[in-house]
């Protein structure tokens, strides 16, 4: 028997809940014990946690980094299983336990032909670079930085036609390869890139062999993003940029087809969808 109740939540957040995904902009519901979630358990999904001072958490058995507020994040990966554990031990002493029933997601297969053959299956000689280049992207998102930039509002970093979503099987040139990882947004080359949420710079990368012109955003507790294919770069390795400056411009270097953002959003090692994170275009955001 499913325990999804008691949620507590104000009538025009629950509408916006079910209605709308609004729920990472609403307020915590709350359940028994001293542990509130927020935000709907989905696969790609974030979910927002509050739990008192002091207390430690585990998810899946793993430490989370928890805030002196006692504020902390979790997410969730495209293949994320039906439940998952979360586990709080209280500075009381007590201990709470608590099953997340994650919604699992269907996903489409995205067939994208065209591409030279050398960026679908890479020659020997690039796998050096290819390796190096993975390397440096894993480490950005490994990064576990006290700050919690990642709880205020998200924005789109660019506005456009979406033209590929978070989770798609990728076909290319007829060769099954690993899911689409992003949202992709159709814009013009030199179309300025916002950063979606205050963060810290993690990476900065002007040509990789995949990704292109790369910049990668550390928004605190393992939660970052990345953006790919940009034409220029406007920000340097650990600057502070805050929401809606602009970082970079639209581009179509590394393996894209043609001019396009490709945002993507990760919590640690776990892919989310960036799409979860932003109210639809052309919302109001206050
Ligand atoms: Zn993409």
């Amino acid at each position: 028997m499913s325990r999804r109740v008691p949620y507590v939540l104000g009538l025009g957040c629950w509408i916006a809940f079910w209605s709308l995904s609004l729920a990472p902009a609403c307020p915590a519901w709350s359940a028994e014990g001293g542990l509130t979630l927020s935000g709907k358990p989905q696969q790609g999904g974030i979910l927002f946690g509050k739990v008192p001072a002091g207390s430690r958490v585990l998810f899946e058995g793993q430490p989370v980094r928890v805030a002196n507020t006692g504020q902390f994040v979790i997410g969730f990966g495209r293949s994320e299983p039906a439940r998952t554990e979360l586990t709080v031990h209280y500075p009381s002493g007590a201990s709470e336990r608590r099953t997340l029933r994650i919604e699992q997601r269907k996903y489409d297969v995205q067939r994208i032909d065209g591409l030279p053959d050398r960026q679908v299956t890479p020659s020997a000689e690039d796998l050096p670079r290819i390796r190096k280049e993975a390397a440096l992207i894993r480490e950005s998102r490994r990064r576990d930085d006290p700050r919690t930039d990642f709880l205020g509002h998200f924005i789109w970093p660019v506005e456009g036609r979406v033209s590929g979503v978070y989770g798609s099987q990728r076909v290319l040139n007829g060769k099954p390869k690993r899911p689409h990882y992003g949202v992709d947004v159709a814009a013009g080359t030199g179309t300025p890139v916002r950063a979606p949420a205050t963060g810290t710079v993690s990476l900065v990368h002007a040509d990789m062999y995949f990704t292109g012109g790369t910049v990668m955003l550390d928004h605190g507790h393992g939660v970052s993003s990345i953006f790919i294919h940009l034409s220029e770069i406007h920000v340097a390795p650990e600057q502070r940029v805050e929401r809606g400056e602009i970082i970079a411009e639209v581009g179509a270097t590394g393996r894209a087809t043609g001019p396009h953002l490709h945002w993507g959003m990760n919590w640690f090692e776990r892919r989310l969808d960036p799409q979860l994170t932003v109210q639809p275009m052309g919302a109001a955001v206050h």
